[in-house]
């Protein structure tokens, strides 16, 4: 499913934006996501309790993500399975840095090319 949704993104970005770039960055934008939710699903954030800071189900939590539609197998590494809720969050709030300074980065860049072209 994941290479479904990918190309499915892709093609609606080529359409609405007009350019076979945008629909690569999106299609591959998309796949990338499917690969993060392989590694951390199961994500036990619903049983997450406020009062200990930490999952309070206690056990481990199957694997949730169909590899097609509902009903069809399961998958998923279960990375929350295994870290504790502070090194959870923790990650999570790296990976978004990490996208800011990357989203940063670039526009930034394409500002500074884009006034050099204009002189
Ligand atoms: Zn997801």
């Amino acid at each position: 499913m994941s290479v479904i949704w990918s190309v499915a993104a892709a093609l609606l970005a080529v359409r609405v934006y007009r350019e076979y770039r945008a629909g690569l960055v999106v299609g591959l934008l998309v796949f990338s996501h499917c690969v993060l939710d392989f590694i951390s699903h199961p994500i036990p954030f619903s049983s997450f309790s406020w009062r200990s800071w930490q999952w309070s189900f206690g056990h481990s939590l199957p694997p949730d993500l169909p590899l097609l539609f509902a009903g069809s197998p399961k998958v998923g590494l279960g990375l929350y399975n295994s870290i504790s809720a502070v090194k959870a969050t923790a990650l999570e709030l790296g990976m978004l840095v990490l996208g800011g300074v990357v989203y940063i980065t670039y526009t930034v860049r394409c500002k500074r090319i884009r006034g050099a072209q204009l002189g």
